[in-house]
């Protein structure tokens, strides 16, 4: 497995592949990986020629210094389990290759980064379209894989390459739990004993809509009402919104149809969670 540290060198070693790997994946993460990231590779090394996984901590999409200062960084173990899924190379600059003094421009992806995650997290969106093109601008890709545990991400992405017509096809990984429900994320190791256990409100929530609306009931101000209960009961849970929306636009919906989803952003002592379920798939949580 190659590690690459410039973009010049990872266009190099990716146009050097061409002969032989017609189909490039690419994984963006931000390290700290987990069986949730593993689950998007070894979709990549499945499907793909040659698989590249990008291990960067972006420092323009955190609005908040503390987050960013204390993200978990195990860039290591991170080489060590990309070599061990049969990962080609791993992408990893460091923030003064992705910004080097002097560098200005910022991708605005429009209304959907300002709604949502978007309104809690001014700026983030901004910062994920960015070095989300400057990544594709360096690997190259066919392929890049997204997780659906970041449902808006992807729908701000998609739009972005289409929108800037890039050449590569935005693939959504289903999101994956821990066996109590909990959507696997770098920040869990953030959280306490006792926050952890806590954060299984998040899942409980957005199984309990889902099974309300099995059941037939589409009432979006009763459904949300149920969430925010649920999430309300959870003395260490302090809800930042519980909502339900159309998963293209993230705006709110009248009624439940085959596009809604529940998303709920949630903080557990310093930790902000985010977790959703397009509600028309029985199969999630
Ligand atoms: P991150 O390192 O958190 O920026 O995540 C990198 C990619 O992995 C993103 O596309 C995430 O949506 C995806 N991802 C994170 N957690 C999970 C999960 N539990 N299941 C599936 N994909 C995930």
């Amino acid at each position: 497995m190659d590690v690459i540290r410039t973009p010049d060198e990872m266009r190099a070693w990716t146009r050097g592949r061409r002969e032989s790997a017609r189909r490039v994946g690419l994984v963006p993460t931000m390290g700290a990986l987990h069986d949730g990231h593993a689950s998007l590779i070894s979709r990549s090394t499945e499907a793909d020629d040659a698989t590249v996984v990008s291990v960067f901590v972006n420092p323009t999409q955190f609005n908040r210094q503390t987050d960013f200062d204390l993200y978990p960084r195990t860039e290591a173990d991170d080489f060590a389990m990309c070599d061990c899924l049969g990962v080609d190379a791993v992408y990893a600059p460091s923030a003064e290759v992705m910004y080097p003094s002097g560098s200005s421009t910022i991708i605005d992806p429009g209304p959907l980064a300002h709604v949502l995650e978007g309104a809690s997290r001014a700026g983030h969106f901004a910062g994920v379209a960015t070095v989300v093109v400057k990544l594709l601008m360096a690997v190259e890709p066919d392929v890049a894989y997204f997780g659906e545990k970041d449902l808006q991400q992807v729908a701000v992405v998609t739009r972005v390459v289409s929108d800037l017509d890039l050449a590569v096809t935005i693939s959504a990984q289903p999101t994956v739990r821990e066996t109590d429900g909990l959507a696997m994320s770098s920040r869990n190791v953030r959280l306490t004993a006792q926050d952890r256990a806590a954060a299984t409100c998040i899942p409980h929530a957005l199984s309990a809509v889902r099974d309300a609306v099995k059941d037939g009931n589409t009432d979006v101000t009763a459904l949300r009402a149920m969430m925010h209960q649920i999430l309300r009961s959870e003395p260490r849970c302090t809800v930042d919104y519980a909502e339900i929306v159309d998963r293209h636009s993230f705006t709110p919906v009248d009624t439940v149809d085959d596009a809604a989803a529940a998303c709920i952003a949630a903080w557990f002592g310093d930790v902000r969670l985010i977790d959703n379920l397009v509600l028309s798939n029985w199969t999630g949580v």
